[in-house]
């Protein structure tokens, strides 16, 4: 039998009502034909609609409450963070099940695969990190002369660079990444005997924060040569492979108003603020100065500031800001919130009078110690920011009312090729993908997935294995003896 061959693409953040519009325009013709043919549908992202928290679930198949990522950061200890890193992740992921079954895989831009030794994968397989790690890394070293690395993972360094940039420069830099991109994935397509091809463009998502136009706008004119080239990219991507699976972690919604979630936990009380902090202010001003901004834009300054270490830099931030001593609760980051032990109750009960909030409980089933004690996400027109430059320093105010692009619930789905029958499907969920995949390569499903197989794609064998077992013990071996240098 012919090896088969999978590709999953993400496209970060695209959501149904912006896609039908890109087809409706003729800006991505070859999707626009395989959309024809193919199984398709809105993919609910996870609460939290989150990057890292909605791939982690795609990757694995499960709910966050089982891989344990609901961020960026994880709890270092009581209500403290830390940045989160491959070692954070609770259960394998689809590379690392196909590891398992002697099978490989090209991993571009997953978030927190770093460090390699936190993960498994064999002899043959080829990860290369993205834009949210801490080091640009790829396995196998050997592949660094290709210049693969540079071609592919852009670090958020990068990011943070050209998000300066005027909105015409932005975009062309966006199109120029896309198209160096495509060359990496030309040579990447023709090695080595892999099964899956797994790649995430994180570019969407920027556009789509950045550009209200881009949401609001009958003819995202201004965005077809971005478009044209991801469709390019799907194209020579699905070329190689007998399925592929389109999807994306969240979509994205224009909310009237920001809430500034910090400060709504400053002014109950709950958050306590160092008196240092007017100090701090002032290096907020100076590093939102142009002067400042420019100079830090200097090649040998710039070298210097890496790219995950600018999220340590907020977190960093917001530590030396906020008292955590007294502090009871605060958030973080996007849509999550530590609380001290005893009074999570309360601080639910008065924050529920003005958003959303959750326990992982009562969406996931249980809690575990890491877990975040409360959970919140973007309602109705408002969406709920950590940001405590704007929140807390600079205005004191709790709502600012301006039209602003955020994540929003329903991301896409599209699978063609190989599949058993088309059309649209209405009650895909992001934890299918996993199963659906290892079911489509002949592979047993986890024993406790928490989604099913897509029978219009593959047939359920209905066998089963533990892959999170051999994982743990895989693993532990590996972070004792895999050697990466970077
Ligand atoms: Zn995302």
């Amino acid at each position: 039998m012919l090896r088969k061959k999978v590709a999953i693409i993400g496209i970060d953040g695209m959501y149904p009502n912006l896609l039908e519009k890109i087809l409706r325009k003729g800006l991505m013709p070859y999707l626009s034909e395989k959309i024809r043919d193919s199984l398709h549908g809105t993919l609910k992202s996870t609460i939290p609609p989150y990057t890292p928290t909605a791939w982690t679930s795609i990757s694995t198949g499960v709910s966050p409450v089982k891989h344990g990522i609901y961020g960026f950061f994880v709890r270092k200890s009581d209500i403290e963070v830390r940045l989160a890193n491959a070692s954070d992740i609770r259960y394998p992921r689809i590379w690392e099940m196909l590891s398992i079954m002697k099978k490989h895989s090209v991993v571009i831009n997953i978030p927190l695969i770093h460090p390699f030794n936190k993960m498994i994968f064999r002899h043959g397989d080829i990860i290369i990190t993205g834009w949210n790690s801490p080091v640009k890394a790829i396995f196998p070293s050997s592949l660094r002369s290709l210049k693969l690395l540079d071609m592919l993972a852009e670090s958020s360094q990068e990011f943070r660079q050209i998000s300066r940039y005027s909105p015409q420069r932005y975009i062309k830099a966006i199109e120029q990444m896309l198209e160096i991109k495509i060359l990496a994935i030309r040579k990447l397509l023709k090695m080595g005997e892999w099964s899956l091809f797994y790649i995430i463009l994180s570019e969407t998502d920027w556009l789509m924060h950045k550009f209200v136009s881009l949401h609001e706008v009958a003819n995202p004119h201004k965005f077809k040569r971005i478009f044209r080239i991801i469709d390019k990219l799907i194209a020579i991507i699905s070329n190689n492979v007998d399925l592929t699976i389109i999807c994306s972690d969240h979509g994205f919604k224009c909310y009237r108003r920001t809430l500034y979630v910090n400060m709504l936990l400053s002014k109950l009380g709950y958050l306590k603020v160092k008196h240092q902090s007017r100090a701090l202010s002032k290096l907020h001003v100076l590093i939102n100065n142009p002067l400042v901004r420019l100079l830090l834009n200097q090649p040998l300054i710039r070298k210097r500031i890496d790219g995950a270490r600018l999220k340590i830099g907020e977190s960093e931030v917001m530590h030396s800001i906020i008292d955590l001593r007294k502090t009871i609760a605060y958030s973080p980051e996007y849509f999550i919130i530590f609380v001290r032990r005893g009074y999570i109750k309360q601080v639910k009960e008065s924050l529920s009078k003005v958003i959303t909030v959750y326990e992982p409980q009562e969406l996931y089933g249980k809690k575990n110690p890491w877990d975040p004690e409360l959970i919140t996400t973007n309602f109705n027109g408002t969406a709920v920011s950590s940001n405590l430059n704007r929140g807390i320093i600079a205005s004191r105010r709790l709502f600012v009312e301006k039209v602003t692009p955020h994540h929003a619930p329903d991301g896409i789905f599209i699978a063609f090729g190989d599949i058993r029958s088309g059309g649209a499907i209405n009650n895909i969920s992001i934890y299918d993908i996993a199963p659906t995949v290892l079911a489509y390569l002949g592979l047993p499903t986890p024993h406790d997935t928490d989604g099913r197989v897509i029978e219009k794609i593959a047939l359920d064998t209905n066998q089963q294995t533990n892959y999170t077992d051999k994982w743990r013990i895989l693993r532990r071996l590996r972070a004792k003896f895999f050697k990466y240098k970077n």
